[in-house]
């Protein structure tokens, strides 16, 4: 098992984790780019949103809906942003399926 995110997963590597759940796992980005930077993955190995389809939509909406989940629970009340990068030009560096969810500042827009 050679997947950076599966290490942590299973504990490996260790990380700061916030939420947990028998699908997702949520710790606290390494290189935070905002006061609050937390990584959303599945625990089941999925290289990258290019690689599913309609049968992972429950597993995409438990991802989504943990999110909010997590947003709230970090009193992003002000609003957050989501952002899943996705291949080489979608800036994706760990080929493990991974939501950011980054808030705590305004965040300008279109990125970069
Ligand atoms: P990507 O560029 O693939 O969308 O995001 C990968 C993210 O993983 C980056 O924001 C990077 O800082 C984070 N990251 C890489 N290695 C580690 C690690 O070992 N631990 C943690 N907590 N985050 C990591
Ligand atoms: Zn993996």
């Amino acid at each position: 098992m050679s997947c950076l995110f599966c290490k942590i997963v299973e504990g490996e590597i260790p990380s700061s984790p916030v939420y947990l759940d028998d699908v997702c796992y949520a710790f606290a980005d390494i290189h935070p780019q905002a006061p609050t930077h937390i990584l959303l993955i599945s625990r089941r190995h999925v290289a990258s949103l290019a690689e599913t389809d309609a049968e992972d939509a429950g597993l995409l909406g438990r991802l989504l809906a943990a999110a909010a989940k997590i947003a709230r629970d970090k009193g992003l009340v002000h609003g957050y942003r989501v952002v899943i990068n996705t291949g080489a030009d979608g800036g994706q560096t760990v080929g493990h399926l991974h939501l950011h969810i980054l808030g705590g500042r305004p965040l300008a827009w279109p990125p970069g």
